[in-house]
């Protein structure tokens, strides 16, 4: 099945690009296409093919006197096998060892949009997922965490949480939306290979539809059911109308399920104790981010948590999460309390009190960013499953705030480190599907 992906800037944030740098020591075709002819070039290795935005066309160079044309699109053929073009005007962290991200599949394809470049690599599903599983998981997992992976990484390509058909994309690139794809390094894993070959075409289908196959790396103990960390990818409305297959489960055997209708404080009680027992072992209680701790001084805190819900207050897609008090002031913290709580302990709803009034902030993304911390380097929490501790002065004023948090994500659907336990314990991947999308059947894709 052929895939398109979108390829995002360098900050993963952004689908448009200002210029599209491409390089292939063994050469790679090029076809420009403008209103009248399709023009065929070979761009040999020591060529670069540049590409700007020229009002509703494209500015194309080919160096090294190979050409300067105005076009309308831009396709790089990539199905010589073993020519793979290396994007040089992106950066990729996990490209390790090159200085530009390489990929393969069929075309690149390069088409303007509204001043700026479009990127979208055109190629087949099961070598999409090479670079997917390279990027997401380590290769040192078990083979059946690794397949599992594999089977809601293609279940997620095929329906992604956010549609990109006004993009002409299936999927994008970055984490920051969809999951990681990184490129093809030169040498890719042969584990993750066989584990994409084992599950070949296979997908997670709810009734005859293909699941929205979320995944996060640890849950904590305990994932979290979807209306409890999404808003409605349409409406953004929080919380969203539940998914039946994305439902809270307990990352242990046999392991009683929490009580529904148990309230914030007795669900954070449940956090605390897991936080510093050691009886309840899960799965997942073996990974170094199962839990964690912050402290922060509340001078350093205050300063940069102002900053920060400013800056989400005013931003289209998290303006809804953030509250302010009458007047809109920010002013000394005063305590952070968890107000509202999902089953699996992730804060839905928090309240900074401060000495100019209450703020609130809601669901668990938003809720993690607020804490964003330049100087400790904190970019957002690693999760919502959150619980404070508060120091104070000889005044009585708030002085350090300590953060304990179980967890790493967002906790729905598979979690990776909670996948490698089980697969640890002789569970195949199967059954750890299973475990994680609650009556979601496996099928091959087209059947
Ligand atoms: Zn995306």
């Amino acid at each position: 099945m052929k895939l398109r992906v979108a390829l995002t800037s360098t900050d993963l944030s952004s689908l448009e690009h200002k210029q599209v740098v491409v390089s292939s020591p063994l050469g790679l075709s090029i076809q420009v296409e403008s209103e009248k002819r399709v023009k065929t070039l070979r761009l040999n290795g020591a060529q670069q093919l540049r590409v700007t935005p020229k009002g509703d066309e494209l500015d194309v160079l080919i160096t090294g006197s190979g050409g300067h044309f105005t076009a309308s699109r831009v396709a790089v053929d990539m199905t010589k096998s073993g020519h793979s073009a290396f994007i040089n005007s992106i950066k990729r962290a996990r490209a390790k060892g090159q200085e530009h991200p390489e990929y393969r599949g069929y075309e690149l394809d390069i088409t303007p949009q509204n001043g700026h470049l479009r990127l979208v690599l055109v190629l087949d599903i099961e070598l999409y997922l090479k670079g997917v599983l390279e990027s997401e998981i380590p290769a040192s997992y078990h083979i059946e965490a690794l397949k599992a992976q594999a089977v809601a990484a293609r279940t997620y390509a095929i329906n992604p949480r956010i549609s990109h058909e006004k993009d002409n994309a299936d999927v994008c690139d970055s984490y920051l939306c969809c999951q990681y794809f990184a490129g093809h390094k030169a040498v890719g894993s042969a584990k993750h290979t066989q584990a994409i070959e084992a599950t070949s075409s296979e997908i997670l289908k709810y009734g005859t539809r293909a699941i929205l196959a979320l995944f996060s790396s640890n849950a904590g103990g305990y994932t979290s059911n979807y209306e409890d960390c999404f808003s409605d990818p349409k409406t953004n409305i929080f919380p969203p109308a539940p998914i039946p297959y994305l439902k809270a489960v307990p990352e242990k055997l046999n392991a009683p399920m929490f009580e529904p209708k148990a309230s914030a404080h007795e669900i954070e009680k449940r956090l605390k104790d897991s936080w510093h027992g050691q009886k309840h072992a899960t799965f997942d209680s073996w990974s170094p981010h199962y839990k964690w701790s912050v402290h922060m001084p509340a001078q350093s805190l205050e300063a940069h948590m102002h900053h920060e819900l400013s800056m989400l207050a005013k931003e289209q897609e998290t303006a809804p999460f953030v509250i302010p008090p009458e007047g809109g002031k920010f002013g000394h913290i005063q305590k952070f309390e968890v107000t509202e709580r999902g089953i699996s302990g992730v804060a839905t709803e928090l309240s900074i009190h401060t000495s100019h009034g209450q703020w609130q902030v809601k669901k668990e993304l938003v809720i993690r960013s607020s804490f964003r911390n330049p100087e400790i380097k904190l970019a957002r929490l690693k999760s919502a499953k959150i619980f404070f501790e508060h120091e104070h002065d000889h005044l009585g004023l708030l002085s350090a705030v300590t953060v304990r948090g179980l967890g790493w994500g967002h906790g729905v659907g598979l979690q990776q480190t909670g996948a490698q336990g089980m697969a640890l314990l002789g569970k195949n991947y199967r059954e750890i599907l299973a475990h994680y999308f609650t009556n979601a059947q496996i099928h091959k894709i087209g059947s």
